[in-house]
């Protein structure tokens, strides 16, 4: 029998899911984590390990075939192994965005479970820039664990956002990072959420950086991949990559073929959705979560979660939501 899969009123297909492992972090990025101590979510209301496997079986049932787990940091759950040995039984792509602390920890976890791809939020090649944004001192151990995933040949993607007066005048050194390094440098607007200190001016257009490569080098517009969020380009011989994610200045929500579950097993269709659907207390309870699932699925906005993006939106922060 054909699989029922996750359609939305606009005929929008879902076949990926990010599921966001936990809600806090070791870092305290000024751009994601609460300026108020964020309150630390019950462990039993968590998603157990167990209920990860059964959530993600069924969504996969359902013609989900790619699975990103982020958090919080994903990293920091003391059952992370367990977690992706399980989920590396599915029959999807593994890959999981981290902030890159502890990934030679689990190095040889990603290569067993046949995770292959990785994304790391680095927002600065500069120390005491990396220390003020993420009120820790871990920049060089980021830096030699992307390394390491090079040199284990991992398609490593490096998360950017850029943020006016922070660091809008480093995206020429990020960039620079892909002229001798397969990298992937993915530029992100700010975004607002709940709890942080996001204010409109700090939004910087990140097309900027197009026109000012272009004064540069020669670039080259790449095919971006079908529901891809970034629109890629390449320096002329350059062996990596960059690419702009446009979320405040350009949305791309038409093809959009996204889901999230969040740590605390709610169910999000989208970054922005106020909206959301407990599947863990009815899972607990033994009981059918399907129709529940499809029913997220057609109340999808067209974009945006339906709302207004600015400092007025509704939502969680981005650490308890899952980035
Ligand atoms: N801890 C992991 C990490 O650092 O990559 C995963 C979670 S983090 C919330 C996922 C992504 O969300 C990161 O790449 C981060 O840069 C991005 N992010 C967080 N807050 C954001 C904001 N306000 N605007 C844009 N991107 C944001």
């Amino acid at each position: 029998m054909k699989a029922q899969l996750l359609t939305d009123s606009f005929g929008r297909v879902h076949d990926y899911l990010r599921i966001s492992l936990i809600d806090t972090c070791n870092l305290s990025c000024t751009y994601c984590a609460p300026v108020l101590k964020a309150i630390k979510t019950n462990n039993n209301k968590i998603m157990t390990a167990d209920e990860i496997e059964k959530l993600a079986s069924l969504f996969c049932d359902f013609g989900i075939k790619k699975i990103r787990l982020t958090g919080g940091e994903p990293l920091l759950r003391k059952d992370f192994s367990d977690i992706i040995y399980r989920l590396a039984k599915l029959n999807i792509t593994l890959a999981i965005t981290t902030n890159g602390v502890f990934i030679d920890s689990y190095l040889n976890d990603f290569l067993a479970c046949k995770i292959r791809s990785v994304n790391v939020s680095l927002d600065t090649l500069q120390k005491e820039k990396f220390n003020q944004i993420t009120k820790r001192n871990e920049f060089e151990k980021v830096m030699s664990n992307i390394h390491l995933l090079i040199q284990n040949n991992f398609h490593v993607k490096i998360n950017a956002v850029v943020m006016k007066g922070v660091n809008e005048n480093e995206t020429l050194d990020l960039i620079m990072l892909s002229e001798n390094l397969p990298i992937h440098i993915r530029f992100i607007e700010y975004m607002p959420f709940s709890g942080t200190s996001w204010n409109k001016e700090q939004v910087y257009d990140i097309k900027n950086i197009i026109e000012e490569m272009s004064n540069k080098f020669e670039i080259e517009k790449l095919i971006d991949d079908k529901n891809d969020t970034a629109k890629k380009y390449k320096v002329k011989n350059f062996k990596g990559t960059f690419s702009i994610i446009t979320t405040m200045t350009d949305p791309f929500c038409e093809t959009c073929n996204r889901l999230r579950l969040t740590a605390d097993g709610k169910m999000k269709n989208c970054l922005f959705a106020e909206d959301e659907t407990d599947l863990l207390t009815p899972l607990r309870e033994g009981k059918n979560i399907s129709e529940l699932i499809f029913k997220n699925v057609m109340q999808k906005h067209w974009q945006q979660g339906g709302q207004e993006i600015n400092e007025h939106t509704h939502n969680r922060n981005m650490m308890t939501i899952g980035g």
